[in-house]
C-alpha cells in the first residue's frame, strides 16, 4: 500500500491520506490512513477524484 494525500476526506474522521493497493495482492480498496475506514474502489476513485475537479470551480463540497 501507499499512502497518499487525495482531495478527498474521510466520512468518517475527516483525514485527507488514504492508502492505496499498488498490486493486485492487495485488492482495489481505497482506505483512510487514520482510522483505516473503507472509502471506495480504486475504479471509483478515478470517478470520484475526476467529478471533484468539475465541481470544484464551482462549489467545494463540505463533505466528500
Ligand atoms: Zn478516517
Amino acid at each position: 500500500m501507499i499512502r497518499v494525500t487525495l482531495d478527498l476526506s474521510c466520512s468518517i474522521c475527516g483525514h485527507e491520506q488514504f492508502y492505496l493497493p499498488i498490486n493486485s495482492q492487495e485488492g482495489t480498496n481505497v482506505r483512510c490512513a487514520n482510522c483505516s475506514a473503507f472509502k471506495c474502489k480504486t475504479l471509483d476513485l478515478e470517478k470520484a477524484l475526476s467529478a471533484i475537479q468539475r465541481t470544484r470551480s464551482i462549489d467545494r463540497p463540505v463533505a466528500a
